[in-house]
């Protein structure tokens, strides 16, 4: 009779769980996700991005079998048991930061200019009618 389930294992690791010290399985679905069944911790069929990072890095392929490259494994993540290439970019400076204080620092002038020039015109003012009364 031939098996009703086709799951074939692609990989193997070490469990999961960090007490346990099972060798694991590893297994793919039919969407690409990889999924482990241990003996002591049952059928691991966690979906999230770490999740299948997680299995990614640490599995060890069974040689001859192809591996798909799960869905949502995250960029950098090269062969199968390999830890990531490069760390996503990270960026060099804080947004926002540095055009926030050349703002402030633009619209401190423009009140100054404006006070200076209100100055100036009270002086101009203030001389004009100093040099009338002189005469
Ligand atoms: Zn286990």
């Amino acid at each position: 009779m031939a098996r009703k389930n086709g799951a074939v294992t692609v990989a193997r690791m070490d469990c999961m769980s960090p007490d346990c010290g099972e060798r694991v399985a590893v297994f793919q679905n039919a969407l690409g996700y990889l999924y482990t069944r241990c003996p002591e911790c049952a059928c691991d069929q966690r979906k999230g991005a770490g999740h299948q990072a997680y299995i990614w890095r640490h599995m060890e392929p069974v040689a001859g079998v192809e591996i798909v490259r799960p869905p949502n494994l995250p960029d950098g993540y090269g062969e199968p048991g390999q830890p990531p290439q490069s760390a996503p970019p990270v960026p060099a400076e804080p947004i926002g930061t540095v055009p926030t204080v050349q703002s402030e620092k633009r619209g401190g002038g423009l009140v100054w200019l404006a006070l200076g020039l209100l100055g100036v015109g009270v002086a101009t003012v203030a001389s004009a009618a100093g040099a009338g009364s002189q005469v």
